[in-house]
């Protein structure tokens, strides 16, 4: 008796797979090695070829092509087994329940707040927390998707279809995600992330971003004999930091707004720090949020000619949009997909970025698709299972459309 994606993901969410941001070792964490052994072992059982556990816990296996479909290009999916840190990981008080619009109170007393996707799934069921663990919905919900329509792709065989290689990756929660999947070793053709949220939504753009470390070198002295003498980082980089224009702050960015966000500083009067990410889906805008940072920083500089202040860059990542728009014919049959799965597509740009920026940038081309969740990383998490079940529409679709084209 085959499983449905939801009974795979009401098991898989009970795995501790929170990953560690201060852990040495890959994976992060031990629920991860956990989830890996368990779904290889799922997928051997289903009759996948190549199953694979990497020594970083990455999992990988193949779905053979249907006879005479050999020539089809071969499409990769891919979900992350961990959760963010941050909010609990282990959720056993999973509750299935028909959605009557928000608020809804958890059994912990927290509300999950009205939103126009949760007034959208009216009558339909969702999955909810007790209140005090996250869902896993990211991504564990990809993961049953994937796996569920393998296993339809597997035991139906008038669905015929090309390669599909599957990936479970580790740790992309905290910045991890692909550094153990090398595209080459791979082999797909091209790729797609099944970690989405909103039913229907699908993700070809995410943040070009970077990363600043700004330093400030002071001069510390007893404070009675200060005069003249002292230079105090706290107060300099203080000084920085509050005069970056407010507009620019994430706090105060939505949509396609570019945003500088400062997320940690450590000061002393000798030394000072801080940690500042920029995020814009253009250059222009971060050109802008860049220009925004060097300014303040001359100025306070000049302010302050004995202290040492540095701004050092690094790039973490690109919008994919430009190089998934040299492949038109990948995101008309993404788009053709989730329309033969009943759904109506919205292309959604991320704030953020996704495994698929990183192999999208490796040569990989990776859009991602929906998942039916909301609200991620948050006690408030919560997954569509139509949502869930139209994912799984979705990769069927996707793979035996392809291979009609091929
Ligand atoms: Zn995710």
């Amino acid at each position: 008796m085959p499983s449905s994606a939801l009974e795979r993901f009401l098991r898989y969410i009970q795995v501790d797979t929170t990953s560690d941001p201060e852990s040495k070792t890959h994976p992060s964490s031990e629920g991860q090695k956990e989830l890996a052994r368990f779904l290889a072992g799922e997928l051997t059982e289903l009759g996948l070829e190549e199953v694979n556990i990497s020594p970083e816990s990455v999992v990988t296996a193949t779905l053979p092509a249907s006879a005479g479909f050999d020539d089809v290009p071969v499409i990769g999916w891919i979900a992350h087994m961990d959760t963010a840190p941050g909010t609990p990981g282990r959720c056993t008080g999973a509750k299935v329940l028909t959605c009557q619009g928000g608020p809804i109170t958890l059994d912990s007393g927290t509300q999950i707040p009205e939103s126009s996707y949760l007034r959208e799934t009216i009558g339909s069921k969702i999955v909810v927390t007790d209140g005090t663990t996250l869902l896993g919905a990211d991504d564990k919900a990809g993961i049953a998707a994937i796996i569920t329509a393998a296993e339809q792709l597997l035991s139906d065989k008038s669905l015929e279809h090309g390669k599909i290689r599957i990936a479970f990756t580790t740790d992309e929660e905290i910045g991890e995600g692909v550094l153990f999947l090398d595209p080459e070793q791979f082999g797909a053709d091209w790729a797609l992330t099944v970690d989405g949220e909103r039913t229907g939504t699908i993700n070809r753009e995410t943040f070009s971003a970077e990363r600043a470390v700004l330093t400030v070198e002071g001069v510390d002295i007893h404070p009675g004999a200060a005069k003249d003498v002292m230079v105090n980082a706290v107060t300099i980089l203080a000084d920085i930091l509050c005069g970056i224009p407010k507009e620019l702050a994430a706090e105060n960015s939505c949509d396609r707004q570019p945003y500088i966000n400062v997320y940690e500083s450590t000061a002393t009067i000798a030394e000072a720090s801080a940690q500042i990410i920029l995020r814009s889906f253009d250059d222009e805008g971060m050109e802008k949020v860049r220009a925004a940072l060097i300014n303040t920083v001359n100025r306070v500089r000049d302010e302050n000619p004995k202290a040492k202040i540095t701004l050092r860059y690094e790039v973490q990542y690109r919008n994919m949009r430009e190089k998934l728009d040299e492949r038109p014919e990948i995101l008309e049959s993404l788009e053709e997909a989730v329309r033969r799965a009943g759904i109506d597509p919205v292309w959604v740009p991320i704030r953020g970025g996704t495994d698929g920026s990183v192999l999208t940038e490796k040569g990989l081309p990776t859009p991602n698709l929906f998942t039916g969740g909301a609200n991620y990383h948050s006690t408030t998490e919560w997954l569509s299972v139509e949502g869930l079940e139209a994912a799984v529409r979705t990769l069927v679709a996707l793979a035996s459309s392809s291979a009609k084209k091929g």
